[in-house]
């Protein structure tokens, strides 16, 4: 499995200073959702259970649908400095050209 179980409670008890791979993974599937990124129903359906339940309750058909997104969107390369773009970075690579957040503010 490449991504946390969870529960909405152990999200909701987490400290939110964006360090856990929790939030990360929340975020990352909250904003793929937000802007109806999914490229098939299979995905925004596990999406919303995701969204309402955490992990920890995904059939695993879903569980195999979740798995299959994440990894359309794991080895994403900065176009600038070439380093993986993890999973948070993802919503912010979309707004600026292709680059990380670090090359991403070098040129602002
Ligand atoms: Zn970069």
């Amino acid at each position: 499995m490449n991504y946390p179980t969870y529960t909405i409670n152990d999200l909701n008890t987490l400290p939110k200073d964006g360090s856990s791979e929790i939030e990360e993974f929340h975020n990352f599937i909250a904003d793929l959702f937000e802007k109806e990124l999914f490229a098939f129903p299979s995905e925004n359906k596990a999406a919303q259970r995701i969204l309402a339940h955490g992990t920890s309750t995904l059939t695993s058909d879903e569980s195999e649908t979740i798995e299959a997104l994440i990894s359309r969107y794991t080895g994403i390369e900065c176009n600038q400095c070439g380093l993986e773009v993890s999973l948070s970075e993802i919503p912010l690579l979309r707004n600026n050209d292709g680059l990380c957040r670090y090359c991403g503010q070098e040129g602002k």
